[in-house]
């Protein structure tokens, strides 16, 4: 095989798959912006995510800038060479890495350091398997940690939250789904696609629900017992109300595959890989001989281009008009009067300065002083993706927020400490930063996650960084932007949108209990 030709199409699948979302997740995510009520705030994440999409199209950029773990499944026909295919993709994630359309994301898990090129032990995941046919078809998923992590695996039986017993039988894989998807609430970034995976092992299981995202979401089960359960449960988990970035609306999943494979009689396993609305997943089918691609995956049918890029003014202009939320604009340092002014549900537009903290600066700041002065100022749960440039300029190419839920052990007692006033990120926050947020005069402000295009246009200029030793994703970036929008979720007087989504939600999540399902 032409293994540099090979090489080129691995690396030409890599970028498209981190800018350009396939074509039928475009019509799953159109069909669900036509069915939200307009007004909204669902609605407007949903803007904000297609015209997120559409930058990153016409920039080459990713999509999010959570670019995931990496993983490849490939067939090759009987004589291929996997080990120089090995290397040839290797080298083409480390060019993308180089070449800013993957986020450095390959982490020593004892010591923190970064690789800086995505490659390490166990990074990308590369899947061989050998087929009969005469082309090598390679597929790749990029899913980040926001969804990963929301990923969930049941053992039946089982009691579950709201639903209570849930069998061996497909009344109980049923209710484990819809659980699944009632968990996630928006920290996956709904609205989300699921696959499921029922039987195996703990292992296999989630393997088969992984290969479930690899098919195409206008595909239809051929075992009519699961495509009645997938058309049941796409149609009822939308009924939980808990909407685009848990913001509560009408839309929270697009999509639901499931497989099933035998188990051994003293397991019952269901497993469920969560995978958010930027659900990057193509696949080429290449020639063994030249290496080159002959045809993309996933690309049959119309290309919804949405609307022309909004640059981030036009966005809150948009919900400017009379029947929108008020916006309200913040510039650091804020007072606290200022925060205490702000209560959920408002829309904020931030001018100046603002930080970047995720694990390792939260963790570091919990003991060490801050290398700035953060006092009245805001903290950015961003992990970016960063470029320099000749002359030693750092540009940032995305940089949406990451999950804020991991810094809740940190958050309210560094907010304190340091006197900030604001923390963006996504997903939401729990009872301790609440209290914190109460008693010291701070927000939460949820921004629409994965528009890592929509926030980087927002970003007029990077002022300087602290703490690189971290990593490009982790180190402190001071960003200076201008229109950041946001949404006030957590306030200072104890209201949290978050909290009630998650109540009303699991009201809804109870009158599934006994419905009869078959
Ligand atoms: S859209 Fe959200 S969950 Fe998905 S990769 Fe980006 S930050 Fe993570």
């Amino acid at each position: 095989m032409n293994i540099e030709k090979f090489q080129e199409s691995m690396y030409q699948l890599i970028v498209e798959t981190s800018t350009n979302l396939p074509k039928d997740v475009r019509r799953a995510i159109k069909a669900a912006a036509e069915r939200e009520n307009a007004g909204t705030r669902s609605a407007m994440s949903l803007a904000t995510i297609t015209n997120n999409i559409k930058m990153a199209d016409d920039n080459v950029s990713p999509i999010c800038q959570d670019t995931g773990l990496p993983t490849f499944k490939i067939k090759t026909p009987v004589g291929a060479n996997q080990i120089e295919m090995k290397k040839a993709i290797k080298n083409a994630i480390a060019l993308a890495t180089k070449d800013g359309k993957l986020r450095p994301n390959s982490v020593d898990s004892l010591t923190g350091d970064n690789s800086g090129d995505n490659l390490g032990d166990g990074t990308p995941v590369i899947k061989f398997e050998q087929w009969e046919k005469d082309y090598i078809d390679a597929r790749l998923i990029l899913k980040g940690g926001g969804c990963e992590n929301k990923n969930i695996q049941y053992s039946l039986p089982a009691e579950l939250e709201g639903l209570g017993r849930a069998g061996r039988d497909l009344d109980g894989i049923r209710k484990c789904i819809l659980h699944s998807v009632y968990q996630a609430q928006g920290q996956g970034c709904s609205a989300g696609f699921i696959g499921v995976g029922i039987g195996g092992d703990r292992s296999s299981g989630y393997d088969l629900a992984k290969e479930q995202l690899f098919r195409s979401v206008d595909d239809v089960n051929p075992n009519e017992d699961l495509h009645e359960l997938e058309t049941y449960i796409l149609k009822n988990a939308n009924e939980l109300g808990i909407g685009t970035m848990g913001f509560g609306g009408e839309t929270t999943l697009l999509g639901c595959k499931i497989g099933v494979m035998n188990r051994i009689p003293a397991s019952f396993f269901v497993s469920v890989a969560y995978n958010c609305w930027a659900y990057r997943r193509l696949g080429v089918a290449v020639h063994p001989e030249t290496g080159e691609i002959q045809e993309w995956m996933y690309q049959e049918g119309e290309k919804i281009d949405f609307a022309q890029p909004v640059a981030a003014k036009e966005i809150a202009a948009a919900v400017e008009a009379p029947a929108e939320p008020e916006v309200i604009t913040l510039t650091a340092p804020i007072s606290e009067e200022q925060i205490r002014q702000l209560k959920v549900g408002d829309v904020v537009k931030i001018t100046g300065m603002m930080y970047t903290g995720r694990d390792a600066i939260h963790k570091y700041l919990s003991d060490h002083d801050s290398p700035v002065d953060l006092n009245g100022q805001v903290i950015y749960h961003c992990g970016p993706v960063m470029l320099k440039d000749d002359e030693g300029n750092w540009h940032v190419k995305a940089a949406g927020p990451t999950t804020s839920i991991r810094e809740e052990p940190y958050q309210g007692d560094i907010m304190k400490k340091f006197g900030i006033r604001a923390v963006i990120g996504k997903g939401g926050m729990g009872a301790k930063t609440l209290a914190a947020l109460q008693e010291h005069g701070g927000v939460y402000l949820n921004a629409i996650g994965g528009a890592a295009q929509y926030y980087a246009d927002c970003i007029k200029s990077v002022e300087g960084v602290d703490l690189m030793n971290f990593g490009i994703p982790e180190a402190m970036w001071h960003l200076k932007v201008e229109g950041f929008t946001a949404v006030v979720t957590m306030d200072s007087h104890g209201n949290s949108l978050h909290r009630d989504v998650e109540k009303s939600s699991l009201e809804k999540l109870a009158q599934f209990a006994d419905r009869v399902y078959k």
